[in-house]
């Protein structure tokens, strides 16, 4: 039942009805893709404007954008960033940077001109595509050229798009197709490369996967996109696996409640794919809720962050004919690798069983040893959309996280041992805070540590040594890095300390830490 098997330790998926994937075609993202959905049906929708994208649409304005970066000179193997809030372009984009057999990159558009800065001269981009409002941010960041969305897809007539829209030739499996930025389990945001074969096994997985959990077409479903396609959430499920399974999604370019709420009603959303805050906030607003006809919502499913307890209980008494599901993935796997069907479904507090062609390990922290069925260990995972950062000699992908599966397979997480911290499912890395922080001339020695949060999750508290003679305060401190950081990484509390607890080797105990400021609560 839980797909143990004791003499290797390995946990195997037991996906309800699931039968083997298709083996991925060995083709590119883009052309695997596109060829999924009807041609005349809808593949993407403006929530705003109800402005459509056909799949045939789709074609054809990709093969313009892939036309016009072959004309701004790029090349397979070439990095493009793209710096843009959701928006019909935005999947059109990343399809076109794909079809040259360049590699696309996201970043947080709410990202300080410095921190975008950063990523850039990390991957080194030959064209930043981005929107009128942020090409001020990005002015003189880049030697290449700074081009906006709608100028890229304007700069080649559609005959001639057409005529070069054969799709590179001969893309592999192995060649990157995006570089996505995670902390992985320690230090600071680096590249994760995901090649074509990773999202492409990710866009069979969840195809697969709704195909079994959803019965029916996986293709009638609506999907409202409201978390952002810049993270790997938002693309695996509205890129990968939405066109993969032939379906419709609507963009909503700024995620508000009343906004997801009116494009639900208006669009006839069956799923919504969330994270934890906007789940909490819907089930505080039962009232405003009720002016909406949300009767064609079948499911929420949330994913980035833990959900809480108590907010997964008053969303289903407030909901009780919605569905509301857990799935848990990282950038690091291409999106979800454990997903709810209908038995994981009703046991609320899990993130659902791993999906198909994915094995696991449970690790003991201390031993490294695997663990049988009901114990705690280090989630570590194997399989096909498993991008190669964090990976060790054998294949598995050491997540991070805490986790214990039951005798039925189904995974449930415990907590987080690596050093992020998410913030309404956003990634705020200590690392980076730090290093900032110990540029102040009154901080002697600081380390940044997560503190629970009922509305956010997690908000990152800084533990500060101050220099000797130095008065400096927790304002003074909060405004020194709001001046420095984007909104979601500010610091939101400070506790002045003594020391730092380090190892001999150096490197911060932030458990004994986060344990400290649990205990007094008080964060003086
Ligand atoms: P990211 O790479 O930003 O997607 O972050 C991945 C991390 O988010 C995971 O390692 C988990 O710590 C956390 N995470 C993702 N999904 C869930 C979930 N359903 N429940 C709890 N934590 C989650």
């Amino acid at each position: 039942e839980s797909g143990f098997c004791p003499s290797t330790g390995i946990y195997h998926s037991k996906w309800d009805g699931a039968a083997l994937l298709p083996p991925p075609p060995a083709a590119a993202l883009p052309s695997f893709l596109l060829s999924a959905g009807p041609p005349a049906k809808a593949a993407f929708v403006d929530a705003a404007s109800g402005a459509a994208l056909s799949y045939e649409g789709l074609r054809q304005r990709t093969a313009a954008a892939a036309a016009a970066l072959r004309g701004l000179g790029v090349c397979r193997g070439d990095v493009v960033l793209v710096v843009s809030p959701n928006s019909l372009h935005f999947p059109v984009v990343v399809l076109g940077i794909m079809s040259v057999g360049a590699v696309f990159s996201t970043a947080n558009f709410l990202n300080t001109r410095e921190e975008l800065q950063i990523q850039i001269r990390d991957s080194n981009p030959v064209v930043v595509v981005t929107t009128s409002e942020l090409r001020p941010k990005l002015l003189g960041l880049v030697s290449g050229p700074l081009v906006l969305v709608p100028e890229l897809l304007q700069l080649v007539a559609q005959e001639e798009a057409v005529a070069a829209a054969a799709a590179v030739e001969g893309t592999s499996p192995e060649e990157a197709a995006a570089l996505m930025y995670s902390s992985g389990t320690t230090g600071k945001s680096k590249a994760v490369v995901c090649t074509h074969g990773n999202l492409i096994a990710m866009s069979c997985i969840l195809r697969q996967v709704w195909l079994a959990a959803h019965g029916g077409d996986p293709g009638e479903d609506v999907y409202l996109c409201a978390v952002p396609l810049f993270h790997m959430f938002g693309f695996s499920m509205f890129v990968c696996g939405a066109l993969a399974a032939g379906a419709t999604v609507v963009v909503l370019r700024r995620y508000s409640l009343e906004g997801t709420l009116g494009a639900v009603a208006e669009h006839r959303i069956t799923r919504l794919p969330a994270v934890p805050p906007m789940v909490n906030q819907l089930a505080r607003s039962p009232h405003l809720a009720e002016k909406f006809d949300l009767s064609s919502l079948r499911e929420v499913i949330c994913s980035g962050a833990p959900l809480a307890g108590d907010h997964r209980d008053r969303f289903r008494r407030c909901f009780p004919r919605i569905t509301l599901s857990q799935c848990y993935g990282l950038t690091e796997t291409s999106g979800p690798i454990t997903l709810c069907d209908g038995v994981a479904g009703k046991v609320h507090a899990s993130i659902g069983r791993l999906v198909p062609s994915m094995e696991a390990k449970i690790c003991d922290v201390r031993t490294r040893r695997p663990l049988p069925p009901e114990q705690i260990g280090e989630l570590c995972v194997r399989g096909p959309p498993a991008t190669a950062l964090g990976i060790d000699d054998e294949g598995w992908l050491h997540t991070g996280d805490l986790c214990y599966i039951d005798g039925r397979g189904l995974v449930f997480l415990v907590d987080r041992i690596k050093e992020l911290i998410k913030y309404k499912a956003y990634q705020v890395v200590p690392a980076e805070l730090e290093e900032i922080l110990s540029r102040h001339p009154d901080v002697a020695d600081v380390a940044v540590i997560p503190h629970p949060s009922s509305e956010a999750g997690e908000i990152p508290v800084a533990c500060v040594v101050r220099r000797d003679g130095s008065s400096i305060s927790e304002d003074e401190i909060i405004s020194f890095m709001a001046a420095k950081v984007a909104p979601y990484k500010k610091i939101r509390r400070v506790r002045f300390v003594d020391s730092i607890p380090r190892s001999p080797s150096g490197k911060i105990l932030r458990r004994r830490l986060k344990e400290a400021t649990l205990e007094g609560q008080r964060l003086e």
